[in-house]
């Protein structure tokens, strides 16, 4: 009865139709992935011939590098290979007019560069919907309950010990240099998988993490180095507080304590607005030159000539960028090991949130199906109800290649374990597959497996000649998340600033 909208389509069309995604969001109707090529004063025409300093990448990381370089007085010119800025940050409007997000919406405390942000540029946030209970679903057995870890009697003493361990090894990880962490080789050359394969008694412990690390991460256990992990959880903080596992995984008080009224694009939305034309949309950069005295930055829209460039763009898409010289060997190596994650985002809307009626968040998390942990993602003003699944890591490699309508099937099977079956009859569907996303290439992050922190995670920020590294994975705090992206672009853009 309804048509379902998928931003996997719209991509896959925009690909193949030569469209761009915006437009094939357009031409089907105005289920728009993102109005931010109308909403910010983008260059026209032709780009300048040269700048001081050229960003590659216009998500939130190189839109805030930007700033700050603008600021200081210096030229600065922004090449965004989309049609629109915000990268893994994009909103998404419903049929009924309220907004959602495609890629990243949580925020909480201790994140507080992104806070700061957002209320610089008037967008406020509100608290996740976390009234009530929320539910656990083991095989057939539903379970109401409260705080952070399921009450699962079998797993609940494994769970809690894991997690005191993992609080108490993180800090022994220092957030800028984790490979100097005492005992880092050893916690790099073992996955996470198998330390807590060693660690916990009860085998479905490990199946229980996978509703913490497949959103997070887009990933399971294996695909992660444990001292990887580790630093995760330790920059799940700030310079005052250190990271906690349940921080980083927390609903209230944790990464997932609000969201943002208007949905989270607004922010780099009005940051390109306030950049005004120096930001250029349909320019991917194709080739980055180096000489001794000046940059040569190459894009679809043509070369720029810069004293100072920075790269905000996720690894796995500064790896097809055709440099010269060659990246030195050690970054080419970590960069080749930055894989991203394996993510969607999977939204099913009702008429109200029907659950909240009942008693319960939304929040819901299981150890079987498509749904392995899932969100009310309803609008601030809950004018309809939104149950959000994240589908990732080795439940998206099982789903992911399903067709759209068992997909949904099994989506909706998963959330109607959760809040009842009112939940099998949505009135609208949208789903948004991150690895389908041609200059993302996956999601939410990239995730470093065995060897790859101590035998190359020195290089992460470490400059190339007059070419400076943004982008969240190269964050000291929250890195992945939005507020890791704002404080990369600012570090780079003070770093390329001492030396112009
Ligand atoms: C599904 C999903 C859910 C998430 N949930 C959350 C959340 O709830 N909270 C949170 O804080 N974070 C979340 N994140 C992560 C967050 O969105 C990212 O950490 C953050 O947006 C990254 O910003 P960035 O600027 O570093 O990179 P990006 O947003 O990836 O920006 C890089 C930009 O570079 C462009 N680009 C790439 N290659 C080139 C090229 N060759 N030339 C020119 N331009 C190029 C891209 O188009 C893009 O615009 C989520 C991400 C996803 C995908």
């Amino acid at each position: 009865m309804h048509t379902e909208s998928t931003s996997t389509d719209l991509t896959r069309r925009g690909l193949l139709g030569g469209l761009t995604v915006g437009a094939g969001a357009l031409a089907v109707g105005g289920l728009t992935a993102s109005a931010t090529r109308a909403e910010a004063a983008t260059l026209q025409g032709d780009l300048p011939a040269r700048v001081d300093v050229v960003v590659v990448g216009g998500g939130l990381s190189g839109l805030v590098a930007a700033r700050r370089v603008a600021a200081a007085g210096r030229s600065v010119l922004v090449l965004e290979a989309r049609d629109r800025v915000g990268g893994r940050v994009l909103n998404h409007t419903l049929r009924s007019g309220a907004v959602i997000e495609s890629g990243g919406a949580f925020v909480g405390p201790t994140q507080d560069h992104l806070l700061r942000l957002a209320r610089e540029l008037g967008v406020r946030t509100f608290k996740e919907y976390a009234v009530g209970d929320n539910v656990y679903v083991s095989g057939d057995r539903r379970t109401r309950y409260q705080g952070t870890v399921p009450p699962d009697p079998l797993l609940l003493p494994d769970a809690a010990q894991l997690i005191t361990r993992i609080n108490e090894m993180s800090k022994d990880v220092p957030v800028d240099a984790p490979w100097a962490a005492p005992r880092a080789a050893e916690w790099d050359a073992m996955t996470f998988h198998d330390w807590v394969s060693h660690t916990s008694v009860n085998p479905d412990v490990r199946n229980l993490l996978l509703s913490y690390l497949q959103p997070t991460f887009g990933s399971d256990g294996r695909d992660m180095s444990l001292l990887f992990l580790l630093w995760y959880i330790a920059a799940s903080g700030n310079e005052t507080h250190p990271g906690t596992f349940e921080r980083s995984s927390d609903t209230s008080g944790g990464a997932q304590d609000s969201r943002f009224v208007g949905g989270s694009g607004l922010i780099p939305q009005r940051l390109a607005r306030r950049l005004g034309d120096v930001v250029a949309l349909d320019a991917a950069v194709r080739r980055i030159e180096q000489r001794t005295d000046r940059v040569l930055v190459t894009s679809d829209r043509g070369t720029v000539r810069a004293d100072r460039v920075v790269v905000a763009v996720p690894p796995a898409t500064a790896l097809a960028v055709d440099w010269f010289p060659l990246l030195p060997p050690k970054r080419l190596q970590l960069l080749q090991r930055m894989p991203m994650g394996q993510l969607m985002k999977a939204d099913a809307v009702y008429e109200t949130p029907f659950w909240r009626a009942d008693g319960l968040t939304g929040m819901g998390v299981s150890d079987h199906g498509a749904v392995r942990v899932c969100f009310d993602n309803s609008p601030a003003d809950a004018s309809v109800g939104v149950l959000l699944a994240f589908v990732g890591g080795s439940t998206w490699e099982r789903y992911g290649g399903l067709s759209l309508a068992d997909r949904r099937a099994a989506v909706l099977e998963g959330f109607a374990e959760v809040v009842g079956p009112r939940a099998l009859r949505p009135v609208e569907y949208v789903e948004h597959d991150w690895t389908h996303e041609r200059w993302t290439m996956g999601g939410p992050v990239a995730v470093l497996g065995t060897g790859t922190t101590t035998s190359f995670g020195r290089w992460i920020r470490q400059p190339f000649r007059r070419v400076h590294w943004a982008g969240t994975e190269t964050s000291t705090y929250w890195s992945g998340y939005m507020d890791g992206a704002v404080r990369a672009g600012d570090r780079a853009a003070r770093e390329v600033l001492e030396r112009l």
